[in-house]
This record gives structure tokens, C-alpha cells and sequence, in this order.
């Protein structure tokens, strides 16, 4: 295994009970100090995927890379495309430092994809949790699992957030719709696009504040 200078999680470790496929894809990976894309195959067995790239010199040319089943989490699937965030960078320019793998089937049939997806459909709910910035653990309900840190009073913070600018919304559409009466004509524009959006803004965030968790 070639060090991408990404941690592999060894606590998280899981096997499926699939055969070795290959399939040719468009790669990318963001984040974490480890921009690069191209084409590559990509291997999926029993521990998890391997990337090969085709192309291996250059500024942004793909690193080879395994990452094990265990470290995918925040897996997003839209037809044959795919995206995952497999773990926690070095860089901590720009404050990001999740590492996001995406990966985009070449022509390969519809059914290709299909076959992906079901493997990615019998993974644990913990690989499409998010990621801990801190240990990159998956987090589940709000706690990281392996180093129990709380994302609930990050929630709050933002559901306080959502409050402000719902209720912000919200008297802005109320006034807007008052200002617009007309006394000689009787005429009057209810402004109902922010006065909608000012009220789920706040409902979401007493939500949010409330429970801790995050909703979208
Ligand atoms: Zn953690």
C-alpha cells in the first residue's frame, strides 16, 4: 500500500463477502492538501477500494490509493456518480481538511452502476455517517463514536443561527406585505416566498437549537 498521507482508520475495519470487480471511472480527490483527478480503474473487493490511476506524473495527476470499507463515510450516490469523504488530511490550509473522493463511472453501462450500488447499499450505517474532524471517526448521532466529541452545541450555535434569520425573514416579508397596502385601492402584495422561508428558517432552527441535531 502506497502512503497517500491519509490516515487509515484501523478501528473500523469491515470485510463484505463480495467478488473482485473492476470498473473504469474519472476520479477526483479534494481536500486535505491532496488535489488531484484523472482517469483511473477502480477496484472494489472484499476490504474496500483501490484507485490505480492511469496517469501518475504531473501537478494534479491521482496518487494509487486503497481505502478500506470502514473509512468511506458521507457516501452521496447520484446515478453514476459517486462521492465520499475517506478521511482527515494533513493540510489544514483553508480549514478544511476532510479528504473527499469522487469518482464518476466511464463508460460503463447502467448496470455497472447498479452492481456498485448494491455492494455500497450492504455497508454499515457508520459509512454514511459523517466524519469527525478531529479523529475521523463516524459520527452518529451528533457524537463521534471512537472519540465521543459532541457536535450537538455546534448544532445549537447553528440552530440559534437559523432562528435570527428566519425571524429576520420573516419581519422583513411582514412589513414589505403592510408597506404595500394600498388605502385607495384596496390593493395589497403578500410577499408569501420570505414569509415561507422566514417561518421553515425558524422552525428548523428551534428544531436544531432544541434537540442538538442536525436537519436538512
Ligand atoms: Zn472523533
Amino acid at each position: 500500500m502506497i502512503d497517500t498521507g491519509i490516515p487509515s482508520n484501523e478501528r473500523s475495519e469491515i470485510r463484505l463477502d463480495i467478488e473482485h470487480k473492476t470498473y473504469e471511472v474519472f476520479a477526483s480527490v479534494m481536500g486535505g492538501g491532496n488535489n488531484s483527478n484523472g482517469k483511473a480503474t477502480l477496484e472494489v473487493n472484499e476490504r474496500g477500494i483501490s484507485i490505480s490511476p492511469k496517469r501518475t506524473r504531473g501537478l494534479f495527476a491521482l496518487k494509487p490509493m486503497d481505502v478500506s470499507w470502514g473509512d468511506l463515510r458521507e457516501i452521496k450516490r447520484r446515478r453514476g456518480r459517486f462521492k465520499a469523504n475517506i478521511g482527515v488530511g494533513r493540510s489544514e490550509l483553508l480549514g478544511n481538511k476532510d479528504v473527499i473522493l469522487q469518482f464518476q463511472l466511464k463508460g460503463e453501462s447502467r448496470s455497472k452502476a447498479d452492481e456498485l450500488n448494491s455492494v455500497l447499499d450492504r455497508l454499515p450505517a457508520e459509512a454514511f455517517s459523517q466524519r469527525c474532524p478531529h479523529c475521523s471517526g463516524p459520527v452518529i448521532k451528533d457524537v463521534c463514536r471512537d472519540c465521543g466529541k459532541s457536535f450537538r452545541l455546534h448544532q445549537r450555535k447553528k440552530g440559534f443561527q437559523f432562528l435570527l434569520i428566519g425571524g429576520l425573514l420573516l419581519i422583513i416579508g411582514i412589513s414589505l406585505t403592510s408597506s404595500s397596502y394600498q388605502s385607495a385601492s384596496g390593493e395589497i402584495t403578500v410577499f408569501y416566498g420570505l414569509i415561507l422561508m422566514g417561518a421553515v428558517l425558524i422552525i428548523l432552527g428551534l428544531i436544531r437549537l432544541v434537540f442538538g441535531v442536525r436537519i436538512s
